[in-house]
């Protein structure tokens, strides 16, 4: 699907396309640098035009500072000898940086209680530690060699190192991070404006300003990180004192920079006071795997604590049993960590030999590749609403999309389109309702709407034939399925759509969510005509406890024993094949009980499938 409306307008020779920000993220600083470095390949006059504003595209703290969010627009200009090659290049650049950037998701903390008193934080990386929570003095600028550099070659000789940073770990997801400091510091304002230190100081300082407040806060820290590289240059370094024994590191916040340099001490974990999970630190914590928490509220730094990042507590005078607890759990942490991700790609099953399959719960392509990579079976959801959320797809890219994803599993559950409720898509119109929840959602759209259903189940059919026979078997499942008749009727008309276009269905099957409660009280007709069953235990749960799964302070236990009971009867109740796919299934403090109730296919995100394969190997 092309996210991108292209608008291109052939005027003094100038070429202008509209591009979209799709990332959920925003056009953040990492992004930003990669575009803006491939702008400069070209031989054109390329600005980015918005509100009025023209900005050229290779200035970096201009871009940042337009704070574009999701679903915000920009023209792309492209002026000058090679504009018609930039503004195709840049359009098809820009689309893909938008697919790659992932969103980080919230680490999910287990259930765990220590004796004495901890406070809770935010999880930046999994892990445990005990030590010592030492204060970090930062920053002390100590004049240590004269090296004779103006400031003009000090911010020449950054960008270099950054470079070549960015070079040596091209294979790593974290060289962004230079290339996006390398991008801030080669922007004119240092090139031309910049005349003294003192002159170079303020103009960092203008910039931190300007961030200061903005979604893109977070990225206050590469500023002064790229202003502390300058100095380093100059002979000015920051030297970093840390203990000789391991310590918990207590700071306010970190600099990229500082948290490489503290990897190589004996550093066993950080508290930070401020940041967030998205600043490059963070991203650095967790890819260097040191156990990392946000903690607001004001600590003191103390002797002996415990750092448990797996289940965000910070225990500042821990008893010695809960010290021998800590240690307990960090090694069967580590050990577990190693062993599952070894074992990944391996049958999973329980102690007492029976298999579990685990598939991935996926929403395009980039998680269906990132499932495949942490071991999934197969794909139990793909929530196919999260294809298309911007623009409506052509019949081909749905198709397209289809048979790119398909290619890489044997198994797969489609689901179709899941829309209403807190899920929109611009271009369908729902009327407006009192209780969107309670209205017209997910399979209730499809029917009322039969157009889009209708194509997106022949794109679908036609994906699975095109790469028959190696495929092997396509379910289709239908959303917020609260009767008998609604199946039969969806059911009715992708058997029709496959018939008008000879599809064989032979390897195909039809099956529903149970989200809706009225179904497992009607089980026993649902056993006569569906092929499977998936069930969302998200909605399933909102609409047992009448609590919106989106509410801003009414929450529902995530393993409350009346939704176990609720599943319990369930597996009793049903003759076929069934699965969950909704987040109780990635919770591994109730694998056990739901492999006991009978519950043997699970659909999860795909970074969590390691880790649940190797608890299922331990129940
Ligand atoms: C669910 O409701 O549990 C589910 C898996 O579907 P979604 O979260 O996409 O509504
Ligand atoms: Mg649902």
């Amino acid at each position: 699907m092309t996210l991108l409306k292209k608008i291109f307008k052939k005027r003094n020779n100038s070429l202008v396309t509209t591009l979209t920000i799709t990332s959920d993220n925003g056009l953040h600083l990492r992004p930003i640098a990669r575009f803006s470095n491939e702008v400069k390949q070209f031989n054109s006059k390329i600005t980015i035009v918005k509100d009025n504003k023209e900005i050229d595209a290779t200035q970096v703290p201009e871009i940042l500072s337009l704070s574009l969010q999701k679903g915000d627009k920009f023209n792309l200009k492209c002026k000058g000898e090679e504009a018609l090659e930039a503004s195709a290049y840049l359009t098809d650049f820009f689309e893909q940086i938008m697919k790659e950037d992932i969103v980080i998701d919230e680490i999910i903390q287990v259930k765990d209680k220590y004796g004495a008193l901890s406070i809770h934080g935010k999880s930046v990386a999994k892990g445990i530690a005990i030590a010592p929570l030492t204060p970090y003095e930062i920053r002390k600028l100590t004049k240590s060699k004269e090296t004779g550099l103006s400031i003009r070659e000090a911010i020449r000789k950054t960008k270099e190192e950054l470079y070549e940073l960015y070079q040596a770990n091209k294979a790593k997801h974290e060289s962004q991070i230079f290339l996006a400091q390398q991008e801030l510091i080669s922007a004119d304002i240092f090139r031309y404006e910049c005349s003294s230190v003192r002159n170079f100081l303020e103009i960092i300082q203008k910039e931190i300003n300007r961030l200061e407040g903005t979604k893109f806060e977070s990225r206050i820290p590469d500023y002064r990180d790229v202003e502390q590289r300058v100095l380093k240059q100059l002979g000015l370094s920051s030297a970093i004192e840390v203990p000789t024994n391991p310590y918990i590191l207590l700071a306010d916040d970190l600099l990229p920079s500082e948290v490489i340099k503290l990897q190589n001490t004996l550093i066993e974990g950080v508290v930070l006071q401020k940041g967030t999970p998205t600043s490059h630190a963070s991203i650095l914590l967790r890819s260097f795997g040191i156990p990392s928490m946000i903690v607001t509220e004001p600590i003191e730094p103390s002797k002996r604590v415990i750092l448990d990042a797996n289940s965000g507590n910070l225990v500042l005078n821990p008893t010695d049993l809960d010290i021998k607890k800590a240690m307990d759990n960090k090694k069967a942490f580590k050990e577990y960590q190693q062993e599952s991700y070894k074992k990944r790609f391996d049958i999973t099953k329980t102690k007492k030999g029976e298999i579990i399959k685990v598939f991935a719960n996926i929403s395009n392509y980039n998680s269906a590749i990132e499932a495949k990579e942490k071991g999934a079976d197969g794909i139990g959801l793909l929530r196919t609403e999260f294809l298309f959320k911007d623009e409506k797809p052509s019949f081909r890219q749905q198709l397209n999309s289809y048979i790119n994803i398909f290619k890489l599993f044997n198994l797969i559950t489609v689901r179709t389109l899941d829309v209403g409720g807190d899920k929109s898509i611009p271009y369908i119109n729902i009327p407006k309702e009192d209780n969107p929840f309670l209205g017209i959602r997910g399979i209730r759209f499809s029917l009322l709407e039969q157009t889009l259903f209708k194509e997106q189940l022949l794109a679908i059919f036609q994906a699975f034939q095109a790469l028959m026979p190696s495929a092997r078997m396509l379910k289709i499942m239908f959303p917020m399925i609260s009767t008998v008749e609604e199946f039969i009727e969806a059911k009715e008309i992708a058997v029709s759509i496959a018939r008008q276009y000879n599809i064989n269905l032979n390897n195909i099957e039809f099956g529903i969510m149970i989200e809706v409660p009225s179904v497992i009280f009607s089980m026993k007709e649902f056993n006569q005509i569906v092929d499977f069953y998936s069930i969302g235990t998200n909605d399933l749960t909102q609409y047992i406890f009448a609590i919106e799964r989106t509410h801003p302070n009414l929450v529902v236990d995530s393993t409350s024993p009346i939704l176990l009971s609720a599943l319990k009867m369930i597996a009793q109740e049903a003759t076929k094949p069934i699965s969950i796919c909704g987040e109780i299934a990635g919770l591994e403090e109730v694998t056990k009980e739901l492999i006991d109730m009978g519950y043997n296919n699970l659909s999860i995100s795909p970074k969590l499938i390691p880790s649940i394969k190797e608890k299922i190997r331990n129940v």
